[in-house]
């Protein structure tokens, strides 16, 4: 989540996760294949969006790999 001023924010949301092979570089945890969709707000209204697919950790969220 990134937050550039007051007004303007990111929201990230999963809109589907499977299993994937893999583990995390991190803890070691599971991976699996996240279709995400980022939302980015001004004043709290969203005014650009783009779903991405990526790698993500089950366990502890991070992000190993993304297909933007
Ligand atoms: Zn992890």
């Amino acid at each position: 989540m990134v937050c550039f001023c007051f007004l303007v924010d990111q929201t990230r949301k999963v809109r589907q996760q499977r299993p994937a092979a893999g583990i995390c570089s991190r803890c070691g945890g599971g991976a699996s294949v996240a279709d995400m969709k980022t939302a980015t707000r001004f004043c709290y209204v969203p005014f650009y969006w783009k779903t991405w697919r990526a790698i993500v950790c089950t366990f502890c969220g991070s992000i190993l790999k993304s297909y933007r």
